[in-house]
């Protein structure tokens, strides 16, 4: 699927606690597996896929999904592609350049003789908006494509419902990414998730939160890094005084003294902030974040 929408009809049902496998196909649409596959054969169309929709039994429009991240497996090969089209360096460029990224020993291949460590993350995942169908290649309160570092392995990622059944997409499978993304691409894979959704009704949020191990992030969305930056700040400072009964100055000053604000993407083409704040810090006020 290449769109979130409420009208979407769901590839499958599954209850309340769910664990739920899904395969998805890279970035590309699994197009370019090949040294010879040629660009022009491409359909540009079919960028950024999402598998779904994962219809949440009980889930209504008011409620959180909780997607708690169990596994992620990536496949042998994945791809990488600059061009004029996207990315912060697009001018350096003519026309589009596509490289395939072998995996090997946990390492991907960017060039000969130089390998990055694999660090699997999820770029899309997201429930269907609240308003018109938004593609799956762009980010916003429903979640979407974030490409955001922290959706890995262990993380789980709540979300406003705004659907009967949330209506879960997954996809943009990512061996490696740095943050910021900034040729437009991850190292860009096909693989397998597996995923426990599980419904929330104690909790109010405007936009996505991540918690991995080691802490938990407000994630959002904008035309403008400056604005994206400034509505995961509010949102953090929001979820502190909501849930943990903090004051504007005791959350100000906690954020600005142990909370890290940093960009997630640059080229969805919103721009994509986060503030994330250390769990060990937060397990000090002996009351639940999330
Ligand atoms: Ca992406």
């Amino acid at each position: 699927m290449f769109a979130l929408a409420a009208d979407a009809p769901p590839a499958i049902r599954v209850p309340d606690g769910a664990q739920v496998e899904l395969e998805t196909a890279d970035g590309f649409c699994d197009q370019i597996r090949h040294p010879d596959d040629r660009l022009a054969a491409v359909d540009w169309e079919q960028i950024n896929p999402a598998t779904g929709p994962v219809f949440v039994e009980d889930a209504r429009p008011g409620d959180v999904l909780a997607v708690r991240v169990e596994r992620i497996e990536v496949a042998n090969q994945g791809v990488m592609a600059v061009s004029d089209d996207f990315g912060v360096l697009a001018e350096r460029f003519r026309g589009t350049e596509v490289r395939l990224v072998p995996i090997v020993d946990g390492r991907a291949r960017i060039t000969d003789g130089v390998d990055v460590p694999v660090d699997p993350m999820i770029g899309v995942l997201g429930v269907a908006p609240a308003g018109a169908a938004v593609p799956t290649g762009t980010p916003g309160s429903h979640g979407g494509n974030m490409d955001t570092r922290l959706i890995a392995e262990g993380a789980t990622v709540y979300l406003p419902v705004s659907a009967p059944g949330a209506l879960l997409a997954v996809g943009d499978l990512h061996a490696a990414m740095g943050d910021g993304e900034i040729c437009g691409t991850g190292v860009e894979v096909a693989g397998r998730v597996t995923l426990r959704v599980t419904v929330r009704r104690d909790l109010e949020i405007a936009n996505p939160v991540v918690e991995t191990p080691e802490v938990v992030a407000t994630v959002a969305s904008a035309p403008t890094l400056d604005e994206a930056a400034t509505l995961a700040t509010r949102d953090m400072a929001d979820l502190l005084g909501a849930r943990l009964g903090l004051t504007p100055t005791e959350a100000t000053m906690l954020m600005s003294a142990a909370g890290d604000l940093r960009v997630s993407q640059v080229v969805d083409p919103l721009k994509t902030a986060r503030f994330a704040l250390p769990k060990d810090v937060l397990a000090q006020y002996g009351r639940a974040l999330l």
